[in-house]
């Protein structure tokens, strides 16, 4: 079995102690395998094992570990947004990505809706609180979002899934829990606000590598994970 592999599942074994601890089934969370900075091997190898749904951040490198991939004749996989995107940006994510994450304006979701590509499924999307209000921070603040997901859910091509969200780092369980609790919030907020679009709005993005635990207490319904199935990230942010 290769490392990768052998992270993959263990990853998944924490997930379901995760699970276990909170009273949850372990097929209602999903692992999105975090694929920045890392090759087209590192994903080829997590792939074969399995492994189908990747987040990435920068757009530029995404795009080309894609075609990588397709030359390597790799299997369909789904690929997720989960950088900040600007607006002059906003056609890669729309050509290239199935999902994305970090949706916070009104104006880059009209962009995103109109260049979405007729042959393609909608985008899915997910709102990106700020739930530390964090000021240089990317996300919607809480009170700001159920006015947003209203506009996005009205956009014909894109299909609001949910809220995520990035707290700042918290040293341990205790600290982490009460931020992921407030993106829950939000969320539950959202799913019982009884507006039209909301059909298939069920995800949860919570949760990295050091906070795996806290998010699933909260309901996460998908971890975002690279240092603990990749390793450590060596290559400086482009
Ligand atoms: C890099 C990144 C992750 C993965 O972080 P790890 O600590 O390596 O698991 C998850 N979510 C977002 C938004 C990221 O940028």
């Amino acid at each position: 079995m290769t490392t990768i592999a052998n992270n993959l599942q263990q990853v998944h074994h924490r997930i379901a102690q995760a699970c276990a601890h909170a009273g949850r089934d372990p097929a209602t969370v999903t692992l999105l395998a975090v694929s920045k900075t890392f090759g087209p091997e590192a994903v080829l190898d997590a792939a074969h094992a399995g492994q189908t749904a990747f987040g990435e951040n920068y757009l530029q490198e995404a795009v080309e570990k894609m075609a990588a991939l397709r030359q390597l004749g790799a299997p369909a996989l789904q690929w997720h947004c989960i950088g900040p995107v600007q607006s002059n940006k906003t056609r890669l994510v729309a050509e290239h990505f199935d999902w994305l994450h970090t949706l916070d304006r009104l104006k880059i979701a009209e962009r995103l809706s109109a260049q979405r590509p007729a042959h393609l499924a909608p985008l899915q999307v997910c709102l990106q609180v700020n739930v530390d209000a964090g000021p240089t921070k990317a996300g919607v603040p809480p009170q700001d979002a159920l006015a947003l997901a209203k506009s996005v859910a009205a956009l014909p091509r894109l299909c609001l899934r949910g809220v995520m969200s990035i707290p700042e780092p918290a040293a341990d369980y205790a600290l982490q829990l009460p931020l992921h609790q407030r993106a829950r919030a939000v969320f539950d907020q959202i799913r019982s606000s009884g507006l039209p679009g909301l059909e298939h709005f069920d995800t949860l993005s919570l949760g990295m590598t050091a906070d795996i635990d806290a998010a699933v207490a909260a309901g996460s319904t998908m971890v975002r994970v690279g240092t603990g199935i990749f390793g450590g990230r060596v290559k400086p942010a482009p």
